[in-house]
């Protein structure tokens, strides 16, 4: 049978681009330039290694975002898999990692899986905790933080580095795992791999598809939500010192009122 694995990949604002939060405190995802969150990438990665090692297998890619969210999804597919699944609807709206959680365990329910694959964390929320509660919530052993990681006899294996060891873990399929950027460099999309993506499906849900109601998710449905966001000051241009003999000086007094030294 084949081995279905799902990735979770996940929508995020470009860290390069100007970023802000709108009037609800939520961030603005909407107005800003977004991509595929870069330590998804490696959980793309490893999907299709094992699926290449693999005899039968079947890599979908799944996020839970905006309209937009569809640039990662087509980013993963031309990477690679097989399909998608994006989970778009308005209520979604200010949910935080709990309520996304239940939106992404659901949809991951509701596609079939062995092996549900994700990054360490994402480059704009960094809670990295979402593996945990996911696998939790699909009730399936968690391995999470890997740097390598294989698909054997119905099980998944890994190394997992830590500051003073390396662990070796397994755990039966069905399992959730999450990838560090130690995994291996993900590959780049190919033009071919580009214009097959074109092609591949992309499956389109709403919280009635997931029988998730809509007071489950949100701000309604969420644990956390933020008070109060000040944005930082803008940075200053800095002061120039001309050095004309007492330069060194100059340059010590500041780093001592600074407590640098
Ligand atoms: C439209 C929208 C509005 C949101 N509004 C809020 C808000 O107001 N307040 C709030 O706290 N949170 C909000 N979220 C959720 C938030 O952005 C995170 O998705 C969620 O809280 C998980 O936190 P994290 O990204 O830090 O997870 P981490 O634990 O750092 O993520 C680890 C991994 O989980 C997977 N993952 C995480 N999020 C997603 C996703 N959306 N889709 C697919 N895979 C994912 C990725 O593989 C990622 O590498 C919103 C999300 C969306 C899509």
């Amino acid at each position: 049978m084949s081995l279905r694995i799902v990735v979770c990949v996940k929508y995020v604002p470009d860290a390069t681009g100007d970023r802000k939060f709108a009037d609800d405190l939520t961030v603005d995802r909407e107005d800003v330039d977004g991509l595929l969150s870069e330590l998804d990438e490696y959980a793309v990665e490893q999907a299709l290694q094992i699926a290449e090692e693999a005899d039968d297998a079947e890599v979908t890619v799944l996020t839970v975002g905006p309209e937009d969210a569809r640039d990662a999804l087509r980013k993963a597919l031309s990477m690679g898999a097989d399909k998608a699944v994006h989970v778009d609807d308005e209520s979604i709206h200010g949910s935080d990692v709990m309520a996304t959680s239940l939106v992404l365990a659901k949809a991951i329910e509701k596609t079939g899986y062995d092996l549900v694959i994700a990054g360490m964390a994402s480059t704009d929320g960094t809670m990295g905790v979402l593996p945990a509660i996911l696998a939790e919530r699909l009730g399936v052993p968690q391995v999470t933080l890997l740097s390598e990681v294989k698909v054997e006899d119905g099980k998944v294996t890994g190394r997992r580095d830590g500051d003073t060891a390396s662990e070796q873990l397994e755990a039966s399929l069905p399992a959730v795992v999450s990838v560090t950027d130690q995994s291996g460099e993900a590959r780049y999309p190919s033009f071919k791999g580009i214009m097959a993506a074109k092609k591949k499906p992309v499956e389109e849900l709403e919280l009635d598809d997931l029988d998730i109601d809509e007071d489950e998710v949100g701000l309604a449905g969420s644990w956390t939500a933020v008070d109060s966001a000040d944005e930082r000051p803008a940075r200053t241009a800095g002061t120039i010192v001309k050095d004309e003999g007492e330069g060194g000086k100059q340059l010590a007094e500041y780093l001592a009122s600074q407590k640098f030294i």
